[in-house]
């Protein structure tokens, strides 16, 4: 008798189909629906941004740039750490250009786990966290965040630290609750992690984006975390240049080595005319920042309010450009279904935010809209889903 024809994919990445994102934005795309799915703008980023990759385009800088990154990028780099958040770190040894946070985050996770080391992570989480332990062979030890503040519960991080934590992966904002993470929180995990002498890897691609005069604050700042924390972030949602995938991780140099050893083996490098124009996007005044910041803080409102009228339970971000909402209200229960509905049922495309919980039950009836779109494009999509409350 044959034997069973073994499945294609490597068991490591079992379960592991295709995104979220994707399948939500193929849905977006065969329907003619409003795509509040997938994160990205739907406007460009600053001009001037555009224009110096296109120079750079023109120049000729169309060769592999140098592994760890172009200097000019690794300086903006470092440069925009001390600025935003009075971190230190030498632009030679300690910052890492990358294909993108997604990248930074892969590298980091194959570079400093063991096979059976365990990763303590926030639910709901970004996708490729998963993915990216899983590649590792390493294991998740989730911590469940629940709506309405998604706060951190003492006791169910405690109980995540084992002897075999090897590092803590924290998104700070939060995607997709768009929670910040508040100082006493942030101590909380900067306590066990001291304690028990275990790593910091932080994604903070959302670090700009920030509402109500709150503060968006870098694990790497508290005590004792610098040595110890690998920092990473991301061009495409500061600048509104997605699809570059430009990105980058910066940290104690002995953390940086080692997750370029692993980068070099997935990229090599990449971006190279890209490199140089956020090297420039970095350098932009405070006012760009502010008024990016001050855009999607007003877009938040306008959803948000489009979303409770509509009649969802919404839960206002402090970041990002995500808002989470509890479809019961609506006599709905199951968000999967929900969102595959959506598209006939109000022309719009939200993601269900049940595939970022191992936790299914804690999840199963919240769905996430992004609001990084015009403002006409918020209201069409606002107005359409008002009428399903008939
Ligand atoms: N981390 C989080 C929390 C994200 O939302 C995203 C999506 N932008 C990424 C990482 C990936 O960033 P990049 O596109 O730079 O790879
Ligand atoms: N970060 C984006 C989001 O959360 C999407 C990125 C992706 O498609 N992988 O929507």
């Amino acid at each position: 008798m044959a034997a069973p024809a073994r499945t294609l994919l490597a068991s490591r990445l079992a379960g592991f189909g295709t995104t979220i994102f994707a399948e939500m934005s193929a849905l977006a795309e065969r329907t003619g629906a409003i795509n509040l799915g997938q994160g990205f703008p739907d406007t460009d980023g600053p001009a001037e941004v555009l224009e110096a990759a296109v120079e750079a385009l023109r120049g000729g800088r169309n060769q592999y740039p140098p592994g760890p990154g172009i200097a000019p990028l690794r300086e903006a780099i470092a440069a925009h750490q001390r600025r935003f958040h009075g971190i230190e770190v030498d632009p030679d040894g300690e910052v890492l250009v990358t294909t993108g946070a997604t990248e930074a985050i892969a590298a980091a996770l194959l570079a400093l786990c063991e096979p059976g080391d365990e990763v303590v992570t926030f639910e709901p989480y970004y996708d490729s966290y998963a993915a990216c332990i899983a590649l590792a062979g390493a294991r998740r030890r989730v911590v469940t965040l629940r709506p309405p503040r998604y706060e951190i519960d003492p006791e169910a991080l405690a109980a995540a630290f084992s002897a075999r934590t090897r590092l803590v992966l924290l998104n700070t904002p939060h995607n997709p609750t768009g929670k910040v993470f508040t100082r006493a929180e942030l101590e909380l995990i900067a306590g066990h992690c001291r304690e028990r002498d275990v790593l910091a890897v932080c994604d903070e691609v959302y670090e700009h984006l920030v509402y109500d005069g709150r503060e968006h604050i870098p694990l790497a700042t508290l005590p004792g975390m610098a040595e110890r924390t690998l920092t990473i972030s991301s061009a495409g949602k500061t600048f509104s240049v997605t699809g570059w995938k430009i990105g980058w991780a910066s940290g104690p140099r002995a953390l940086v080595a080692a997750v370029q050893t692993a980068k070099q083996f997935l990229t090599f490098v990449s971006g190279a005319p890209f490199q140089p124009a956020i090297a420039h996007a970095l350098g932009l005044p405070d006012a760009y920042f502010e008024s990016f910041r001050a855009d999607l803080e007003a877009k938040r409102d306008r959803l948000c309010a489009g979303l409770e009228a509509a009649g969802l339970e919404v839960f206002r971000p402090a970041g990002t450009y995500f808002v989470t909402a509890d479809i019961r209200p609506l006599g709905e229960h199951d968000g999967h279904a929900f969102c595959m509905a959506l598209p006939e049922r109000a022309g719009v495309v939200a993601v269900p935010t049940v595939v970022f919980y191992d936790d299914k039950d804690a999840g199963r009836s919240l769905i996430r809209f992004a609001f990084c779109k015009r403002d006409d494009v918020i209201d069409e999509a606002a107005a359409r889903m008002a009428r399903l409350r008939g």
